[in-house]
């Protein structure tokens, strides 16, 4: 049977089975393979879709309550905002950049006066690193949030992009982080998006990319899948596709794929779901597989075949 493709409307009848792998349900679920834009779309949403978001869901994001670890991490995002520092560089050499940090600074925002709103922020662990950067008008929604969050200079609020649009709200960078796969209705979403943003604005949308090379390689079993949360896994060139038609104008892109990709949907090979897995990032840099595999998505990113990309599209 014929199925629709969820970001190009293609017909196409290429199903794989995926299971529930982060917190090991192992539940079936049916995804499209789009054989001509190369998406993977979830075919059911489940009705208990909350079920797979468990009250732990956020607290894979760990926080270090360690001084000195944060003034080392606030360092490193001054310096991949733009400020050097020894220490900043070095921390950022070791450990990687924070793409979302990256695109902002490509984005050449005014700490006084860009407005930024980061949509699924969770419980704003982006905009607090923002905030410590002297960032002033920040501001965050999460629909999955229990309650809203007052910080101290800005707030955090159980509200949709749909909410925000009927406000009239508007904003000259706004950011989604891998949220773009978990939209049920992504046309629209992002077409809600595009009302939110100024003239020029600019959408930083950090995706998985079905089109790489680690879907290849583990199909089912690659993690970024992520079923059932990850509705829509758009393909390089159909996310851009995408976003053009809305008239946004791609300004720039990175791969920014990690070792990750190997290691987890290596686990999920063997049966091993993500919360029995330890995923630390700094343990995954420093022993010879994850160093190699680190090395090898590097590669895969240079060559746009890394499994996820950071994009920042413009307002025309
Ligand atoms: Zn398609």
């Amino acid at each position: 049977m014929k199925r629709e493709c969820k970001l190009c409307f293609n017909e196409s009848d290429d199903i794989i089975e995926v299971e529930e792998m982060m917190f090991g349900f192992k539940t079936y679920f049916e995804y499209l393979y789009c054989d001509s834009c190369q998406s993977l779309s979830l075919i059911n949403i489940p009705n208990n879709m909350v079920d797979y978001y468990p009250r732990n869901y956020y607290s894979f994001v760990k926080r270090s309550a360690n001084k000195f670890k944060n003034w080392i991490s606030k360092s490193k995002s001054a310096n991949t905002l733009g400020d050097f520092s020894i220490i900043g560089c070095s921390v950022r050499f070791l450990t990687g950049r924070n793409s979302n940090l990256k695109a902002i600074k490509i984005c050449k925002p005014d700490k006084n006066t860009s407005r930024i709103l980061d949509i699924g922020c969770g419980d704003g662990f982006l905009l607090d690193k923002l905030n410590e950067q002297g960032f002033k008008k920040l501001f965050g929604i999460d629909p999955y949030l229990e309650k809203e969050i007052q910080k101290n200079d800005y707030k955090i609020r159980k509200e949709s992009v749909e909410g925000l649009v009927n406000e009239k709200c508007k904003f000259d960078i706004i950011i989604l982080s891998h949220v773009f796969e978990h939209f049920e209705e992504p046309h629209s979403s992002l077409k809600n998006i595009y009302k939110l943003l100024e003239s020029n604005g600019a959408l930083i949308l950090r995706s998985p990319i079905s089109s790489c090379y680690a879907f290849k390689k583990y199909k089912k079993n690659w993690y970024q899948i992520d079923a059932p949360r990850h509705i829509l896994i758009p393909s390089f060139s159909g996310l851009k596709q995408m976003c053009e038609k809305l008239g946004f104008r791609l300004q720039n892109y990175f791969f920014d794929s990690d070792a990750k990709q190997f290691l987890i949907s290596a686990n999920y090979k063997r049966g091993i779901p993500m919360i029995s897995q330890n995923t630390n990032i700094l343990k995954t840099r420093f022993y010879p597989k994850g160093m190699y595999f680190t090395i090898f998505s590097r590669i895969l990113n240079l060559k746009d075949k890394g499994d996820q990309a950071t994009f920042i599209f413009q307002k025309k």
